[in-house]
């Protein structure tokens, strides 16, 4: 291996002026790389800075065993986001996005030309360009884009929810008789296997239903159609995630 392409996940310092960057490479991997003498230093030696979310060409040195750390030798952008940076709330969602994917993805194994992960790249890079592309142009929906992030890595983990059928019963589901979200089950009860609706609000689970299941839908640029406007069935999609050991709320530095 001589180079690798790869959207900049997390940056580690390392001793006193040495970077240790991980990168999610165009196959869905994760791979490490040390960059020496990068930390800190302001001038023009440093032509071209290491920011999280943006997409990089590393060329690699040769030289050391297979197992050693691997060091940069140079490095260009191949993509970089330019409006995201200018809004705080935007830049922490980045930040979420970033580091949930660095949870989810294996190490890159360099002996293994499998694909199945690509999923989870193209997921990762067509989120942080919508991200950049709404706030430039001013029509950003953070909560229906975070939702859009979740569903399609639901999605690449083969967990995404049952919503045709009740999870019990295997009644066919329509919005009026849907009763609410059965976590565990990974898919929603019909009124009959779970009581009477009326005294078990179960607003938020038909909410639930309705938006994940039009994410199976809709395109990810298309995430202004789903009616996602604050934290609640967001916080049902990272729970869920949490739930099935996709992610790790409590390792979440950025949370
Ligand atoms: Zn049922």
């Amino acid at each position: 291996m001589s180079s690798i392409e790869g959207i900049l996940l997390r940056k580690t310092p390392f001793r006193d002026k040495d970077l240790i960057c991980s990168f999610l490479t165009r196959r869905g991997q994760k791979v490490s790389i040390l960059f020496y003498g990068v930390q800190n230093r302001i001038g023009k030696n440093v032509c071209v800075p290491l920011e999280i979310g943006n997409m990089f060409r590393v060329m690699i040195k040769t030289s050391g065993r297979p197992s050693d750390l691997k060091s940069a030798k140079e490095w260009d952008y191949l993509w970089r986001h330019e409006s995201i940076s200018k809004n705080y709330k935007t830049y922490c969602n980045l930040c979420l996005m970033l580091e949930i994917c660095s949870q989810v993805a294996l190490e890159e194994s360099f002996d293994d030309d499998s694909s199945e992960n690509e999923g989870l790249f193209l997921t990762l890079s067509n989120g942080i360009y919508l991200l950049d592309k709404f706030e430039k142009e001013q029509r950003l929906n953070i909560h229906a884009h975070m939702f859009m992030y979740f569903a399609r890595l639901m999605q690449f983990h083969g967990i995404f929810p049952v919503t045709t059928n009740c999870i019990y019963c295997d009644k066919i589901l329509i919005s009026s008789d849907v009763h609410s979200f059965i976590d565990v089950e990974g898919g929603f009860s019909c009124k009959d296997c779970n009581g009477d609706v009326r005294d078990f609000p179960s607003d938020q689970g038909i909410k639930f239903w309705r938006e994940i299941d039009r994410t199976k839908k809709i395109k990810f640029e298309e995430s202004y159609m789903l009616d996602v406007c604050d934290q609640s069935i967001l916080d049902m999609a990272m729970n869920y995630l949490a739930s099935h050991e996709v992610i790790k709320i409590s390792q979440l530095k950025c949370f």
